[in-house]
């Protein structure tokens, strides 16, 4: 490549405020990367209340058409129904088939080279289960009833598996926990359980995932497990609702969910994404912690290959957190947004 086109789509509330910080980060790269070219795209529930639509075509067609990768804000999803609105987030990931929602959960040892006490990985199916959507209510006899569908197949449980084991045989415990509540709900998760459990079976080539211990738990004590003893974990794989509660929970243990990356990735783009939403209550105050949009930038820069850069970006925000001079009220700081960028930025 010679140079880099990312989409940047802020999308809404803090959104706006902590991807210019990742863009910058990349920026501050230079050449250690190809040539970074910004297009900035629109997408969310402002533009939706503005334009009537939260993912307009453009948008689409520029990533699919022209990007290499694309870095997304957040989204305000209200939570009552809004005729003609639907996610934008979600709906990118079904249309870019970004299957895998990758969500390192990290903190940051006291001194550089140290063991840190979290360390694990998320990897969120990110395409189904609950998030099919296809929900309904009907009168009954007890009011009115209403039921949604989840969906798990076999295809989508078989490659976030694969996925998840070749995330935890370049880590060096090499251990993935399989999340699911199979003891209750015996054929959809236990559809997911036991796809994931056959993926070393049909690797190529055989033995490939050999050197992976496989261990499994149940959502709701992995939870529990999680906040007693972290260490348990390497990598867990889980399907989209309990990933996504798990590395909320997760990120309580490293301090602020401002902290926590992802990536959304499948087989051909990558788009990275704090894991945290749009942050109605500190919107537009320029006290949003950047971070985890910048660690995302990180993420995706080190998917496409780039670990140099990505290191670079890592060291920078790791050294701002050591150091806890410069940090926004989420981690106990009084600086802003801009503050705590630039502290990142002079570093990188
Ligand atoms: P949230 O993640 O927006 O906020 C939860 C809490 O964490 C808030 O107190 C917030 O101030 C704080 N927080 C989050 N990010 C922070 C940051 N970078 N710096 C400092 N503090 C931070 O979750 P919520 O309040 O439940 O949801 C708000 C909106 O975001 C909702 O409309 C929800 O649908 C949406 N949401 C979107 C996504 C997404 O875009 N992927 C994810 C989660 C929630
Ligand atoms: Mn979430």
């Amino acid at each position: 490549r010679s140079s880099l086109k990312i989409g940047l789509l802020p999308a809404d509330g803090i959104g706006h405020e902590v991807i210019p910080a990742a863009r910058d980060a990349i920026l501050a790269l230079g050449s250690t990367i190809p040539k970074p070219e910004f297009i900035s795209l629109n997408a969310g529930f402002e533009y939706f209340t503005k334009k009537g639509v939260a993912l307009p075509e453009e948008s689409i067609d520029v990533l699919k058409n022209e990007c290499d990768c694309a870095l997304f804000g957040a989204v305000s999803s209200p939570s009552k129904k809004v005729v003609g609105y639907s996610s934008p987030i979600v709906a990118l990931r079904k249309i870019l088939d970004l299957y895998a929602n990758i969500r390192p959960v990290v903190s940051v040892a006291p001194t550089p080279g140290e063991k840190p006490s979290v360390d694990l990985v998320v990897v969120r199916e990110n395409t189904e289960c609950l998030y099919v959507k296809q929900e309904e209510i009907t009168p009954g006899p007890n009011g009115r009833e209403a039921r949604a569908t989840r969906l798990i197949t076999e295809r989508a449980s078989r490659r976030i598996g694969t996925m998840a084991f070749d995330i935890a045989l370049n880590r060096p415990r090499k251990l993935l926990t399989i999340i699911h509540k199979s003891n209750v709900l015996s054929i959809t998760d236990g559809l997911f359980r036991e796809t994931v459990r056959a993926v070393p079976a049909n690797a190529e080539p055989a033995g490939k995932y050999d050197e992976v211990t496989i261990a499994e738990q149940l959502v709701d004590s992995a939870v529990y497990k999680l906040f007693r003893d972290p260490q348990e974990f390497d990598v867990m794989v889980a399907p989209n609702l309990y990933g996504d509660i798990l590395s909320d929970a997760a990120a309580a243990l490293v301090g602020s969910l401002g902290l926590i990356p992802s990536i959304n990735t499948g087989d051909s783009f990558v788009m990275g994404e704090p894991v945290h939403g749009s942050a109605p209550d500190i919107a537009g105050k320029g006290i949003a912690n950047p971070l985890a949009s910048i660690r995302s930038a990180a993420l995706m820069l080190r998917q496409l290959g780039y670990s140099d850069g990505a290191n670079r970006i890592d060291k920078a925000v790791d050294e701002v957190i050591r150091e806890g001079r410069v940090l926004t009220p989420d981690l106990g700081g009084s600086s802003k947004t801009q503050e705590v960028t630039d502290e990142v930025l002079k570093r990188i």
